[in-house]
C-alpha cells in the first residue's frame, strides 16, 4: 500500500479545504408574505402552504 511521503502541512491542509464549503441550497420566497422559504415547506412567517394556513403562527394565537 502506498503511504504518503510526507506529512501534509497545515497551509496545503488549510488550502485545499477552502473548497470545502456547505451549500445554501435552492431557495423561494413565498407568495404570500414575500419571505425566503426552502421550496416545498410551510412558511415560517405565516404558516402558508399552497394557498392555506397549515401552521397555527404565534400572532394568530394572541387574537
Ligand atoms: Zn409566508
Amino acid at each position: 500500500m502506498a503511504v504518503p511521503f510526507r506529512r501534509t502541512s497545515k497551509t496545503k491542509k488549510r488550502m485545499r479545504r477552502t473548497h470545502l464549503k456547505k451549500s445554501v441550497g435552492a431557495l423561494t420566497t413565498c407568495p404570500k408574505c414575500g419571505a425566503t422559504l426552502r421550496p416545498h415547506r410551510a412558511c415560517t412567517k405565516c404558516g402558508y402552504y399552497n394557498g392555506k394556513e397549515v401552521i397555527a403562527t404565534k400572532e394568530k394565537e394572541e387574537n
